[in-house]
């Protein structure tokens, strides 16, 4: 009689998630960006969210959690309960922190359940358009000969910003004072003000200022030039050779999110990422939707780690690490 109960207890259980796994969406859903409002992942998270709300036919309102390199925002939709109304939208970031933080609350692979991959945005190199070196090669001449006076904006160790700066100081083999922001948005600020003097960034956040003439620029993180910079150098034409790195960007529910509505959330992604209005504002910004084939849940679901896997080296040869 008591196991009847139990099995009928857990049917009914089963069969109202099933049926409000079917009824998804039926309120509004928040997306949150581990970054500060106005910077680049910000910008990719609201062109994406607006067209993923008219599929959905729910508001995708987007929430900044900014703080420790994107780590808090993470760790709020990884114990978020699994109904899909709290999504997440964050970058590469995620898979380096697993190996530059030493306690973190999350477990990007065991907490988080994929939903796809969205874009891959190169970063580029900027300063403060007063800042004296012209080109790379000045630049980092400069930044060797003046390593106790220069500083570079960053959102945090874990973010976009962090990775390349690192990239760039172990690169040249010094290290300069780096001052953190809630994202790379108030970093720009203060860039722009001369309170910091240069920063590395995704082009989502950087482009109108490079076209506008407000910052100075020494190189793009990407392969071959960007269509909407093509003055802008390669990290590699300008003297890096082999610097290439893309700042991939993927969205994920909590884990355990049932599947019907995982793949109506990736649905949605895929209607927003085929969508001329958002190839049109990501060519603008310097970046393009990520391939069909690369847009589905298990592709991040094994890109993830993988990921993980080859920044932990690299991160541990360049000796850096946060608690
Ligand atoms: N993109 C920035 C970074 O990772 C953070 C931000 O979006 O503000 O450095």
């Amino acid at each position: 009689m008591k196991f009847n109960k139990i099995v009928l207890a857990s049917f009914a259980f089963a069969f109202s998630s099933f049926a409000s796994a079917q009824a998804y969406p039926t309120k509004p859903i928040t997306m949150i960006v581990p970054f500060a409002a106005g910077g680049p992942t910000d910008t990719v998270a609201r062109t994406v969210g607006a067209i993923m709300s008219k599929s959905l036919g729910q508001t995708v309102l987007i929430e900044n959690a900014g703080g420790a390199g994107g780590n808090i925002g993470i760790e709020k939709v990884a114990k978020a309960s699994p109904d899909g109304y709290n999504i997440l939208l964050m970058h590469i970031g995620i898979s380096t922190s697993a190996s530059l933080y030493r306690n973190l609350r999350y477990s990007a692979v065991n907490d988080l359940e994929p939903i796809g991959l969205v874009t891959t945005v190169p970063m580029t190199m900027i300063a403060n358009k007063d800042f004296p070196p012209n080109n790379m090669k000045e630049m980092i001449a400069y930044v060797k000969a003046n390593k106790d006076k220069v500083s570079y904006a960053n959102a945090g160790v874990g973010a976009a910003s962090h990775l390349c700066g690192m990239l760039f100081m172990s690169a040249i083999q010094t290290d300069v004072l780096t001052v953190p922001y809630k994202g790379t948005a108030p970093a720009m600020t203060d860039l722009l003000g001369g309170q910091v003097n240069f920063m590395c960034d995704q082009s989502t956040n950087t482009t109108s200022q490079i076209k506008g003439g407000k910052v100075k620029v020494y190189g793009v993180t990407s392969k071959v030039r960007v269509a909407s910079l093509p003055d802008v150098p390669t990290m590699d034409e300008a003297g890096f050779k082999g610097f290439e790195v893309g700042i991939w960007h993927g969205m994920w529910a909590p884990k355990a999110t049932p599947k019907p509505i995982i793949d109506k959330l990736n649905a949605a992604l895929n209607d927003a990422l085929n969508s001329d209005d958002l190839k049109k504002k990501f060519a603008d910004l310097g970046t393009a939707p990520e391939p069909v084939e690369r847009r589905k849940p298990d592709v991040l679901r094994a890109f993830l780690p993988a990921e993980i896997a080859k920044w932990g080296p690299i991160i541990k040869q360049a000796g850096v690490y946060a608690d």
